[in-house]
């Protein structure tokens, strides 16, 4: 007999930490376009702000929602940068990263067997953060065709009578498409006419290349949605593990009993560094923005011009390419890619079922990396091609 759950058996890891892993352990120089995160230091206010913080004695247990300061502050940003939105203090619960807050979320509203809709491609940690909760997924396709994209009728196929979430992640990992207004609103409407509650996940919120941005929660919409965000890719603090749910007051209040479980807090520390990032100057965001869309557009300019399809990101540091006309499976494709060109980049079939035709590059490093590793790829495939 197992000593560990049938479900954690079944659950797989994600094929973008497995190609890192034998990536981190290969002698000589690898280009890394598999994980998404900025090559940007974390500013410097933030940084001596938590030394101040540290040596300031600020290293006990805080409240199980976080600090009241960082919680406010979000919110009063948020409906500063979104009027119409209201998010109080009490709308805001502080996070270990957004991939905690999508867990707690998922951990509170499932009942055993309960449905998740999941995009697919998406981002492979939902899955696993449905089977750990007891969930079942379920997955949506993004098609091609329909821009990657949610459409209604695909969305209508799918749902069953005992699915209670819906994920949606915008600016979308790993395509990089941004909705608009009424493509949020199209969702939202099949949520509430399901009663299911969005799980909107907007940690590429402040990374879009020249189109607006929507939080699905600003429509002020009848449906329930829970907003996950992070403090990781928007300041370069993904190892400071911070990130926050906004939800109603009465969802807060239950949400916090996942954090009082299995965490009592996040570190306080990393709390008082979200508060400068959040309080201090905002033009870094706007600089590393800046920086991705030159990198998205030297990718696409190379991309076309030698005849492979690929998604075209509005947002995120995110890009799929379509490696369907080669004869080999996306995880056989990134292996020998990162073994005969040194490229590591992330397997389509880890976003989902349907989405092994593709592999994912993320271009959120120096751009001389970006053109080298592009540079590669593009030489394997050619000395590939019609394999
Ligand atoms: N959501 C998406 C789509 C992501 O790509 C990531 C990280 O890569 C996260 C959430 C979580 O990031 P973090 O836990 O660092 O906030």
């Amino acid at each position: 007999m197992n000593v560990v759950t049938d479900r954690v058996l079944s659950m797989k890891r994600s094929g973008i930490r497995a190609i890192a892993n034998l990536a981190n352990v290969m002698p000589g120089e690898v280009v890394h376009l598999e994980i998404g995160q900025p090559h940007f230091p974390t500013p410097r206010h933030i940084v001596d702000a938590a030394v101040k913080a540290m040596e300031g004695g600020y290293i006990r247990y805080t409240k199980n929602e976080g600090i009241p300061e960082v919680r406010a502050k979000i919110g009063e940003k948020i409906s500063r940068d979104f009027p119409g939105w209201n998010v109080a203090e009490e709308n805001v619960l502080l996070t270990i990263g957004g991939v905690y807050g999508l867990a707690i979320t998922m951990a509170a509203l499932l009942n055993p067997g309960d449905k998740v809709m999941i995009p697919d491609p998406g981002w492979p940690n939902y899955t696993m953060e449905a089977i750990t909760t007891n969930g079942v997924p379920l997955y949506y396709p993004l098609r091609q065709g329909n821009g990657f994209k949610p459409s209604v009728r695909d969305l209508e196929q799918v749902v069953t009578p005992d699915t209670k979430i819906i994920i949606v992640n915008n600016p979308s990992n790993p395509i990089g498409t941004v909705m608009t207004e009424s493509e949020c609103r199209k969702v939202l409407d099949f949520a509430y006419k399901h009663n299911l509650t969005v799980l909107s996940d907007e940690v590429y919120d402040r990374i879009v290349y020249d189109v607006p941005f929507t939080p699905m929660a600003s429509l002020n919409h009848p449906a329930t949605v829970v907003t996950a965000n992070s403090f990781s890719k928007t300041y370069a603090m993904t190892g400071w593990r911070l990130g926050f749910l906004i939800a109603s007051e009465q969802l807060c209040a239950n949400l916090v009993k996942m954090s009082e479980a299995f965490i009592s807090c996040p570190p306080y520390i990393s709390q008082k560094a979200a508060e400068a990032a959040i309080c201090g100057p905002q033009d870094f965001v706007h600089e590393m923005a800046a920086y991705y869309r030159k990198n998205r557009d030297l990718a696409v300019e190379m991309l076309d011009r030698s005849g492979l399809p690929h998604s075209v990101p509005q947002g995120a540091f995110y890009m799929l390419i379509d490696i369907s006309r080669f004869k080999v499976d996306s995880e056989t494709f990134a292996k020998r890619l990162l073994a005969e060109k040194r490229v590591a980049v992330a397997p389509g079939c880890t976003f989902g079922p349907s989405s092994d035709g593709y592999i994912r590059i993320s271009f959120c490093t120096e751009i001389a990396q970006l053109e080298k590793g592009l540079s590669n790829i593009l030489s394997f495939v050619n000395e590939n091609a019609g394999r």
